[in-house]
């Protein structure tokens, strides 16, 4: 075959066989759990007027600042695919006039994410993220709910033990203000110790440095100051019940001051799944409470929370891929055959199950073309059984065969 000088856009990836099946089992699973704690799935466009984003995920985040595949449409509009899908959600919340009745609102949501960043292992340019928001509900419970929610799913894929829950509080902007002020005037001092990217963000967005990925600033934010005592009674009560609610849901976390999310628009409750088995890329979900967002988005004040994590990652950590379904193959022996080869192979499909027919070969052909697609049984259908209205039924397994009527194959197969 000759080779082709076409290739995936770099930092996207083809979805095939092993790799498709442990994708949809993990999003499957958490459409599963997700619909037993009361979420609807929404599905909302993958590319939004750019406003969607730019006023929301905050300018001096990595997303906005250097992430985003913007560009200008036809018509001379300005559109981005979507980064992460909360801001998606929220404008839909909005638009669709969904903001006064039936709150809190449960969604959750599964598709494709774009982010122009360096790909490495367990980070693309086309990502696939699921994601829970409660949006409507101001109270702890509904940020221990989602969160429970998301370890619900990690522990239906059998991976809950190789992750670690770390929450912080980002507490309420009184409080905020007053570590942002607390976090300058440390990081002022550090002056040229700072990478320069951190410099700039000293004065706009302090808190950012906190989520700097530079070695330098690394080693600087673990002597930061951190934002406890700056905390109002009214934030520290709000973090005091998360923490009651998940303790009593059973969810166990470790408390981590140093989190803070990568876009800006959270406050209260921050928290990340992070393991140790990717590498660079330890976080496989991540999420919070993001109570300005849908007001941005021009709706009313609705206090919202709700995280998101990234398919790959969650997929890498599977135990082992879901096996792929095991057909029946349907044989003709004889041309005379076929016809009632293809009622056969019809029939089982209507009856549940999966049953494919060779198209060509004689016998000993067809049947290695059984074998090639791990079949688990064979119907061979000859002039003889036909005239009996039979089949052969061979085990491929346990390598039996016996005649059976055609009436019962579906009933035996099943
Ligand atoms: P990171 O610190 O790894 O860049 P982030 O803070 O940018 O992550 P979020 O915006 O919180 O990530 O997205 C939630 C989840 O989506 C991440 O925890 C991760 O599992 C996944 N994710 C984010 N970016 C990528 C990417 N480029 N490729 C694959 N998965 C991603
Ligand atoms: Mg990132």
């Amino acid at each position: 075959m000759a080779k082709s000088d076409l290739q995936p856009a770099r930092g996207t990836h083809d979805l095939i066989g092993e790799e498709f099946r442990r994708h949809r089992h993990v999003a499957d699973t958490a459409r599963r759990v997700s619909a037993l704690y009361g979420f609807e799935e929404w599905a909302t466009p993958i590319f939004e007027d750019t406003r969607v984003f730019a006023r929301t995920l905050g300018e001096t985040s990595d997303v906005v600042s250097k992430e985003m595949y913007t560009f200008e449409d036809r018509g001379g509009e300005s559109v981005t695919l979507r980064p992460e899908g909360t801001a998606g959600a929220c404008r839909a919340l909005v638009t669709n006039g969904l903001t006064q009745a039936n709150l809190p609102r449960k969604v959750f949501y599964a598709g494709p994410m774009f982010r122009y960043e360096r790909p490495q292992k367990g980070r693309y340019r086309q990502f696939h993220q699921i994601g829970c928001e409660v949006m409507g509900a101001a109270e702890p419970l509904a940020d221990a709910e989602v969160i429970a929610c998301g370890w619900h799913i990690q522990q239906a894929l059998g991976i809950e033990s190789g992750t670690v829950l770390e929450i912080n509080t980002l507490g309420d902007a009184p409080s905020r203000d007053a570590y942002r002020a607390a976090l300058v005037a440390f990081f002022r001092d550090a002056g040229d110790r700072l990478s320069e990217e951190s410099r700039g963000r000293l004065e706009k967005n302090p808190l950012r440095i906190l989520d700097s990925k530079d070695p330098g600033d690394r080693a600087l934010v673990a002597a930061a100051p951190t934002i406890a005592p700056h905390l109002t009674e009214a934030a520290s009560a709000f973090y005091d019940g998360v923490r009651r609610a998940l303790d009593r849901l059973g969810v166990p976390y470790r408390e981590n001051p140093r989190i803070v999310r990568g876009l800006d628009y959270y406050s209260h409750t921050a928290f990340e799944f992070v393991t140790e088995r990717l590498g660079a890329q330890g976080t496989v979900m991540a999420g919070g409470r993001y109570d300005g967002l849908v007001e941005e988005m021009g709706g009313p004040p609705t206090p919202s929370v709700g995280w998101a994590a990234g398919i790959e990652r969650l997929s890498m950590l599977l135990e082992a891929a879901p096996a792929a379904p095991r057909p029946v193959a349907v044989i003709a022996v004889g041309e005379a055959a076929e016809g009632a080869a293809l009622d056969a192979v019809q029939a089982l499909r209507r009856a549940g199950v999966v049953a494919e027919i060779a198209y060509k070969g004689n016998l000993k052909r067809r049947m290695e073309r059984a074998n090639r697609l791990g079949a688990r049984a064979a119907v061979i259908i000859g002039e003889e059984e036909m005239a009996a209205g039979a089949a052969q039924l061979r085990d491929l397994d346990a390598g039996t065969q016996e005649r059976v009527p055609l009436a019962e194959l579906a009933e035996r197969l099943a």
